[in-house]
């Protein structure tokens, strides 16, 4: 006979009325009952009575369904981004506030280095947060006119390099490439854009790409979930699964029980074009066929155009100040022919959308591959869906799709979407999530790490404040309550990643995945949320504790 534990918590959110109490029973790894202390140990006086969590609180292991793995790994380079966070040991980097600190940092860490010649790589920069001061390679020249200096920005879609890198990659006046721009002498200014640009810097951009995918560096990803009290987490496409070496990977780190959690991994294979697509549902049914109780397979991402605070989003209004529009990831007239097969074989497609016209793309192509009758309960979802109208969202609920809103930009970038990319009326209109589930479309809401920090709590708060960086409350009427947030985080996520028929509540059957919290998220309301402490999760009865 299996030991079962009794649980005993301050208090229990358990996400699910029909079961309340303040203690839960755990075998094998699920959810027996919940109930009072007094009663459960009268109903089973074999149990052992666990009382570390006594004085916690205990709610549904929460469900990040859109990041990305290379969150962990990325902490093996120098941060350099604009506000605060934790590294995956727990350790809190400050934010560099000024161009002059980013430069300090990077200082800091040249000095460290013992080779002369390694390539120093760092993340995290947004030049939106320094207008007027582009960063260009002479600014990195003053770190080191001789050791190369790769810096990826914030979105991953532009790095700014020093000219001892370009020299060493032969990046120069001679260079004649999409995505780097040049001064008015015509030599290249260090920036470059978009992956085709980054890999003229080959040894560079490589390093850095396959520094995120090593074993060690998507252990971290697990340790960052425990420190934010996540269980179950996607990887929204940090590559291909066609590769055996790739998913040999992925079984090895997530199946070991050190690994403290669940994970659902989507194929991603925008970058090997149309070629890649052929037999791209057989491929991921093979790969499901692997799934097991921590790791899962079976979903597809696509992205169809880039950020709105790089200006690269595809929006139907242009941006402000007449920037030109953004870019197509993927050619809009062949999309419904890339989803088709992955509509076929009813597997879980996700595709990023920034900007309205990447909706509408969207949803056209649905329409088109499915014949305007999509398949029972499909859960297709629109990502991100920062700027999508109203005419849309009904269109979405009409097609039976979900929305997964970036709810964290309206705190990290919505000074900069009023004042810079789409101004006031559009910015109070993005991530609206009070009119998703008004028209009764599944929602969930996101972090997208590492664009920014793994954190549902944080997630949560913005979705229920809508407060800006600078203070500003951006579209008042789409806050969230603290309890339609807290559904957004766990079932709402889990329901997009067809998981919540075993995640998302604490309910009996369910496997016991829980967040262990210092305060009770209802009773510390919408104001605090990003302030109450992880201790830590537990993950199918196994003990997590945050770093
Ligand atoms: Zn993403």
């Amino acid at each position: 006979m299996t030991e079962m534990t009794l649980l005993a918590a301050r208090t229990i959110r358990t996400l699910d009325p029909a079961h309340e109490g303040d203690t839960v029973a755990v075998a094998d790894g699920r959810i027996l009952a919940v109930g009072d202390r007094a009663d459960l140990i009268d109903a089973h006086p074999g149990a052992v009575v666990d009382d570390r969590y006594a004085d916690a609180v205990l709610l549904p292991g929460f469900v990040e369904a859109h990041a990305h793995s290379i969150a962990g790994g990325i902490w093996d380079h120098v941060y350099v981004g604009y506000f605060d966070n934790r590294d995956p040991e727990g350790r809190v980097w400050a934010g560099c506030r000024s161009l002059e600190s980013v430069l300090d940092r990077l200082r800091e860490a040249d000095a460290a280095l013992d080779d002369p010649s390694a390539v120093l790589w760092a993340w995290g920069l947004d030049p939106i947060y320094f207008p007027g001061e582009r960063l260009v390679a002479e600014h990195l020249d003053r770190v080191s006119t001789t050791r190369p200096i790769f810096v990826i920005h914030a979105s991953l879609h532009l790095a700014t390099v020093n000219n001892a890198l370009m020299r060493r990659a032969g990046i120069d006046a001679d260079t004649l490439a999409e995505g780097v721009p040049k001064d008015g002498a015509g030599n290249p200014i260090g920036e470059l854009q978009e992956p085709a640009a980054m890999m003229l810097a080959q040894e560079a951009a490589m390093g850095f790409f396959l520094s995120l995918v090593t074993p060690e560096a998507t252990a971290a990803y697990g340790r960052l979930a425990a420190n934010a009290g996540i269980t179950t987490l996607a990887d929204l496409g940090s590559g291909s699964i066609a590769g055996d070496d790739a998913v040999a990977k992925w079984q090895r780190v997530v199946n070991d029980e050190s690994f403290a959690a669940r994970v659902s991994v989507f194929h991603n294979p925008g970058r090997d074009g149309a070629d890649g697509l052929a037999d791209i549902g057989e491929l991921v049914k093979s790969r499901k066929a692997e799934s097991t109780a921590k790791l899962r397979f079976g979903g597809v991402k696509f992205v169809l155009d880039g950020s709105i605070q790089g200006f690269t989003a595809r929006l139907t209004e242009p941006y402000l100040d007449g920037k030109p529009n953004g870019l197509w990831l993927i050619p809009p007239a062949q999309f419904a022919d890339w989803i088709r097969p992955v509509v076929d074989a009813d597997l879980l497609l996700h595709v990023h959308c920034n900007g309205d016209e990447a909706v509408d793309v969207f949803l056209d192509a649905f329409t088109e591959a499915t014949g305007g009758s999509p398949a029972d309960d499909h859960r297709t979802t629109v990502q991100h869906s920062q700027l999508t109208r109203d005419d849309q969202y009904r269109r979405i609920a009409e097609l039976g799709m979900c929305a997964n809103l970036f709810s964290n930009h309206v705190w990290f970038w919505g000074d900069q979407h009023v004042g810079v990319t789409v101004g006031p009326q559009r910015a109070a209109g993005m991530n609206a999530a009070k009119t998703v589930l008004e028209l009764g479309i599944p929602l969930s809401i996101h972090s997208d790490a590492p664009v920014t920090p793994l954190g549902s709590l944080h997630v949560a708060w913005c979705a229920t404040n809508r407060r800006t960086a600078d203070g500003e409350v951006l579209g008042e009427t789409e806050r969230l309550t603290v309890t339609e947030a807290l559904h957004a985080i766990t079932l709402g996520a889990a329901h997009q990643l067809r998981m919540d028929d075993e995640i998302g509540s604490i309910t009996p059957g369910k496997r016991a995945d829980f967040a262990v919290l210092d305060a009770d998220p209802v009773d510390v309301g919408a104001g605090g949320l990003r302030d109450i402490g992880v201790h830590g999760t537990v993950l199918g009865g196994v003990h997590h504790p945050a770093g």
